[in-house]
């Protein structure tokens, strides 16, 4: 009988094929049922009670080295096709593409300022900006905002939209005092009085120091001598002279200037830069002349500290890194017609990176490297601009026409005429309103599909997460590095969409949206909205429960977590003993706290939950109020303390 049912097993008949097939059908069904009924049975972790210790969120030291450029990385950085044990980065040289000298070690005087713990070097790192301003050839002129004058936080650089830098002409107007690059032709000793005149909070030492190093290196004194010789021994008034860009190979504008570039004099009308990477220079009559953010010493000619060896910045027509050639050597790819070229973004990009055996100077800079980072992130997004600006008639033929736009937004006094001229920024220009609109578009459609969302997450820096104290420099605070923070804010980002998404913590999601902002002191920080589904929905105060708190950790069972409500989900102080607190609006506080106690979670008629904030004696001292149960902002234990973020409340259906 065993055998017979084995062979029959083995060799089914027709009929005993059909009743074998139905019931593995049927197996199956019932394990996959079996399988989701688990799965929807089983509590995600987030919604589990909270038990301390929960594994925390790290991803480690900035060690990972890139192959290519030398950059320093974090293992997660790593494109995500490349392997832990041979990681592959884009970040900083576009695995491989950007290869960029290193920039020269800095002059043991400003090696000094920017690494010593002295009163002097202190004192220069924090008026930086002011030194570079008195010793740099052009002027740089920028509306900037007053976002420090409140105090209360980081140091912050922010400025509108429109940078420009210029140099002036070679010869002082007498009886104006000489500045930027006319200084260079005074003597030292003179030179330096009109400094300090200007600057007498500066240190004259100091000045001095800087002065004298930059003398000594800077290769841009000898090209603005040269021109101011040149004119000097020309005696009309009316003269310019246009320092030529590098006519030959591309590579060479890698190159320190010499004075053998200077070429042309112009006689008064023509003085114009031709090519963007000209700089003309008037010696007594003239505007102040603009240098084009195409130039390569755009950049350097202005940050003489951060470049003080004239290192020159992007230009267009750099080539791209290498190719391996026959002898299985890499070598520059400078002939190859079809080569493309370094982007703006990849070069600065690259300037942005720590790399071993190359003394970091840009990111000591502080207060002059956030300034220097938004002014060529400014140059490249008005470079894009550009481009779409003079790509009108592709990009009208795909966006239907500037007519119809002006026709369709319902603006009566359109002057047909004038339509013509406008410029027509497509969808795929970030942050226009082209971009905006389809985005919002697309977060309104994922929202009526799936009719509302259930979750409202706000994600903050924590400029105290150990990833990012751990690659500070030595002296420095998170507020000195504005790249390292997006960096790991980015890499938790990442994470908290996977957990939320993959690993699905509060349920099986079924959409998401989500938009990064940048606080005014500078710090990225996300909204996501998130919707479950159904089985997984938070409609009773129980199911809430589960999800959120509003109350303080026991600081016995759950430390961890205490510690974490405690420095950053405590709200205030504000109100009568804060009353110029940020928050502040109208004499209320505008996020509504205090707010009032409640012995336990209900849901209002709309949807919404009123959380639990019992009244249960439990006070404690923070930033030097007393704050108890009403002061506590939303927070899920789960994500707290997994990630150290902040997290806010669940929506309405
Ligand atoms: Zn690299
Ligand atoms: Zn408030």
């Amino acid at each position: 009988m065993a055998s017979q049912r084995l062979i029959e097993d083995v060799h089914p008949s027709s009929e005993s094929r059909r009743t074998h097939s139905s019931t593995l059908l049927a197996r199956r069904r019932r394990q996959r049922s079996e399988r989701s009924t688990a799965h929807l049975n089983a509590i995600p972790h987030g919604r589990r009670p909270y038990v301390e210790p929960i594994e925390e969120l790290a991803f480690g030291y900035m060690n990972a080295r890139c192959r290519h450029c030398h950059a320093l990385h974090w293992l997660a950085e790593r494109l995500k096709r490349s392997s832990l044990s041979s990681p592959q980065f884009s970040l900083c040289c576009h695995n491989g593409k950007v290869l960029l000298p290193s920039l020269p070690h800095p002059p043991q005087q400003l090696h000094r300022l920017f690494v010593d713990d002295t009163t002097d070097a202190k004192q220069f790192r924090e008026k930086i900006r002011q030194y570079n301003c008195a010793l740099a050839f052009t002027s740089f002129t920028a509306k900037e905002l007053d976002v420090n004058s409140r105090g209360g936080g980081p140091w912050v650089w922010k400025a509108g939209y429109t940078i420009y830098h210029r140099t002036g002409t070679l010869f002082p107007n007498i009886p104006c005092t000489p500045t930027y690059a006319q200084l260079y032709f005074f003597d030292p000793l003179e030179a330096l009085d009109y400094r300090m005149n200007r600057n007498d909070n500066l240190q004259r030492a100091t000045m001095e120091a800087l002065q004298n190093t930059l003398l000594d290196i800077n290769p841009y004194k000898n090209v603005f001598l040269h021109a101011f010789e040149i004119l000097q021994r020309i005696p009309s008034t009316d003269l310019s002279i246009r320092i030529l860009a590098d006519p030959s190979t591309d590579l060479r504008r890698y190159n320190i200037p010499t004075v053998d570039e200077i070429a042309i004099i112009l006689p008064g009308q023509q003085d114009h830069a031709m090519d963007p990477r000209d700089i003309v220079l008037h010696n007594r009559r003239g505007n102040l002349e603009f240098i084009h953010d195409h130039n390569s010493a755009y950049v350097p000619l202005h940050y003489v500290l951060l470049f003080p060896y004239g290192t020159p910045g992007w230009t267009y027509g750099l080539p791209h890194k290498r190719t391996e050639t026959q002898e299985g050597n890499e070598s520059l790819m400078t002939q190859n017609q079809n080569t493309k070229h370094i982007t703006q973004v990849q070069f600065y990009s690259y300037r942005l990176h720590c790399r071993e055996n190359e003394f970091p100077i840009l990111q000591y800079g502080g207060r002059l490297f956030q300034q220097y980072v938004c002014d060529v992130w400014v140059s490249t997004d008005q470079n894009r601009l550009r481009w779409v600006e003079s790509h009108q008639p592709e990009l009208r033929a795909t966006l239907y026409s500037g007519l119809e736009d002006a026709v369709g937004h319902g603006e009566e006094d359109v002057n047909l005429h004038d339509v013509g001229h406008r410029v027509v920024l497509p969808s795929s220009y970030i942050g226009g309103p082209r971009y905006m609109n389809q985005r919002f578009q697309d977060a309104i459609a994922v929202a009526r599909h799936y009719q509302g969302f259930d979750l409202f997450i706000t994600f903050t820096t924590n400029p105290l997460w150990p990833e990012i104290s751990g690659a500070l420099l030595s002296l420095q605070s998170a507020a000195d590095r504005p790249d390292l923070t997006v960096r790991v804010f980015n890499m938790y980002l990442t994470s908290l969409i996977d957990e939320l998404t993959k690993h699905n913590i509060f349920g099986v999601t079924l959409g998401y949206v989500y938009t990064i902002e940048f606080q005014k002191r500078g710090l990225p920080h996300m909204h996501l909205l998130l919707t479950l589904s159904p089985h997984f929905r938070p409609s009773t105060a129980e199911q809430v429960d589960t999800m959120i708190r509003a109350t303080w950790p026991d600081p016995i069972a759950e430390p961890r977590l205490f510690d974490i409500v405690k420095r950053s989900m405590v709200h205030g102080p504000c109100g009568p003993a804060k009353r110029d607190a940020p928050c502040m609006k109208d004499g209320k506080c505008s996020k509504g706290f205090p707010k009032a106690f409640q012995e336990q979670t209900v849901m209002t008629r709309d949807g919404y939950p009123i959380y639990a904030r019992p009244n249960d004696g439990r006070v404690y001292d923070v930033r030097g109020f007393s704050a108890d149960n009403r002061w506590i902002v939303p927070y899920n234990p789960y994500l707290l303390s997994r990630f150290d973020l902040f997290f806010s409340c669940p929506l309405s259906q």
